[in-house]
């Protein structure tokens, strides 16, 4: 990722930018959603979705019907933004206000994945990801399943990280206000049986899992 073309520069908070794999790479890793972005027929589409790191490449599905990801297929680029909100960050004035953050703009050309291997590859990480360790405790992937299902990658070679933590910024009043954090980090509740499931012994690898 050298050789940063601007247009991944933010103008504000310049420094709080990273453009090197060490520090984007764990965040799209942590993120289990992001927000695609793109314009068809001249206006402007922004998608949630699933998203999934593999190598140097994210990767989605979607049903083979999603007008979505058909579309997809057929443009230049896209943009992608994932973003991991740590605290509110409570200052003494509203204005000081801000979020403790870590979050990734990525750019690039989705490219429809053929490839039966790499389809299957990409299938399994993100699977992982949602639920870890339970590829091998599922009923395994079908042909007729692939098939149904749209693959696209956007390769990782225009991305930017933008962190903020710690605390609020020092105020010059001497004015007493509380200021501080207030830590928003998500949690992975206790799995909860569908029907049918009721009377099955919970598998280990849905036992008191948390995201971190
Ligand atoms: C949870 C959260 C809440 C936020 N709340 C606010 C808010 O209320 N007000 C506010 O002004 N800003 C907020 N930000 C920061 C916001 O995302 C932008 O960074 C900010 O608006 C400055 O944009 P800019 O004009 O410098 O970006 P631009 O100059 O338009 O950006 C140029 C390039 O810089 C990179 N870039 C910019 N921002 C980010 C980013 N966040 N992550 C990764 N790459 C980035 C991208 O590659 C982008 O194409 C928030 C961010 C997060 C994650």
């Amino acid at each position: 990722m050298k050789d940063q073309p601007p247009r991944t520069t933010p103008s504000r908070y310049p420094k709080r930018a990273h453009h090197d794999a060490a520090t984007i790479y764990p965040i799209l890793d942590e993120a289990l959603f992001c927000t695609m972005s793109f314009v068809w027929e001249g206006r402007v589409r922004s998608i949630p979705q699933s998203i999934v790191r593999v190598g140097d490449a994210v990767y989605f599905h979607a049903s083979v019907g999603s007008h979505f990801f058909r579309s997809l297929a057929q443009l230049d680029e896209v943009c992608i933004t994932v973003m991991l909100a740590d605290d509110i960050v409570v200052a003494k004035t509203a204005f000081e206000h801000s979020i403790n953050y870590r979050s990734v703009v990525v750019w690039g050309k989705p490219e429809v994945i053929e490839d039966h291997d790499e389809k299957y590859a990409a299938f399994k990480e993100l699977t992982e990801k949602m639920v870890p360790g339970s590829w091998d405790y599922l009923i395994p992937m079908t042909d007729k399943e692939m098939a149904k299902t749209l693959a696209i990658k956007v390769p990782l070679t225009e991305a930017s990280a933008k962190i903020r933590q710690g605390p609020p910024s020092p105020h010059e009043s001497e004015r007493e206000v509380w200021t501080g954090l207030i830590p928003i980090k998500p949690l992975r509740g206790a799995a909860v049986a569908g029907p049918g499931a009721e009377g099955i012994e919970l598998p280990l690898h849905l036992r008191g899992r948390r995201v971190e």
